[in-house]
């Protein structure tokens, strides 16, 4: 439907309680990379925040695959929403009230815009990821990304292109719309996503690195170990794979590896 008639009503539960679920994607060359998996995450999604979607995997991909069309994309960022509607119950709870979806699309370039294979450069939050017990980490839910919102404001305001938050007991999670990799001696870190969402991307990344046998540690990393890494990177849909320069004071090189993960990445999404 056209921009103008895609609207929802001001008392739609969503927009009161942060009641929604999303999925951020991309297609390359008319395929969306990994599209049943986000509609399953997003399914995932609804589940954590007690909603049912009442549309299957299968329709949700054929629905974005006809909005891709109708549009006439072929390269594209592709967003899902699922959210509780306006209906009989604007309290807290909202059994009664219909659940929607909607898929839009629209073309979108580097994520880090310039910056992208310069190396971006990061602010350290001050709000951290919350724990497992306080919100539903591994969904995809808007309400997890307000503090987002703030940390990556208050890093643009500095010049940063994004922020590097840390998780409720200090140890280094993700950005705000990234997860994050470092390299030291020819091994790969990366945080233990066991607070935060295990994105397709890192996946993904964690398979390449090791189908080239570089040896990767999912762990918990503490800020002062940031001084010691080498390399380090972003991973996410919007973000793809991007290079980080710079985190508060410390300094990152884009080196051989970081390059290589990049265009290796680039090259499967388009295969
Ligand atoms: N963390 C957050 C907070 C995100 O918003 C995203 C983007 N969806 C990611 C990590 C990376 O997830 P994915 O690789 O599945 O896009």
């Amino acid at each position: 439907m056209d921009w103008r008639s895609a609207n929802v009503h001001i008392l739609t539960h969503a927009l009161h309680y942060a009641s929604s679920v999303f999925e951020g994607e991309r297609a390359y060359n008319g395929q969306i990379f990994l599209s049943r998996k986000h509609s399953e995450r997003l399914h995932y999604s609804a589940g954590q925040l007690d909603f049912e979607i009442p549309y299957s995997v299968d329709e949700i991909e054929a629905a974005k695959a006809a909005v891709l069309e109708a549009n006439g994309f072929t390269d594209a960022y592709v967003r899902a929403v699922a959210w509780r509607g306006a209906g009989p119950d604007m309290g807290v709870a909202s059994q009664r009230n219909p659940v929607r979806l909607a898929i839009a699309a629209w073309e979108w370039g580097s994520y880090y815009g310039d910056a992208k294979m310069k190396g971006a450069k990061l602010d350290i939050a001050k709000w951290k990821r919350p724990s497992p017990e306080t919100a539903p980490s591994h969904a995809k839910a808007a309400g997890l990304y307000m503090i987002c919102t703030m940390a990556k404001h208050a890093a643009e305001a500095k010049g940063c292109g994004d922020a590097l938050m840390f998780d409720y007991r200090g140890y280094v999670a993700e950005a705000t719309g990234a997860n994050i990799f470092f390299v030291k001696d020819g091994e790969v870190h990366t945080p233990k996503p066991d607070c935060f969402l295990n994105g397709l991307t890192r996946q993904t990344v964690v398979g390449m690195l090791e189908e080239r046998q570089v040896k990767v540690h999912e762990r918990h990393i503490m800020p002062e170990e940031l001084e010691g890494f080498e390399q380090c990177w972003l991973t996410g849909t919007a973000a793809e794979v991007t290079p980080v320069g710079q985190i508060g004071d410390y300094n990152f090189e884009v080196g051989a590896l970081t390059r290589e993960i990049a265009e290796g990445y680039e090259t499967l999404v388009r295969r």
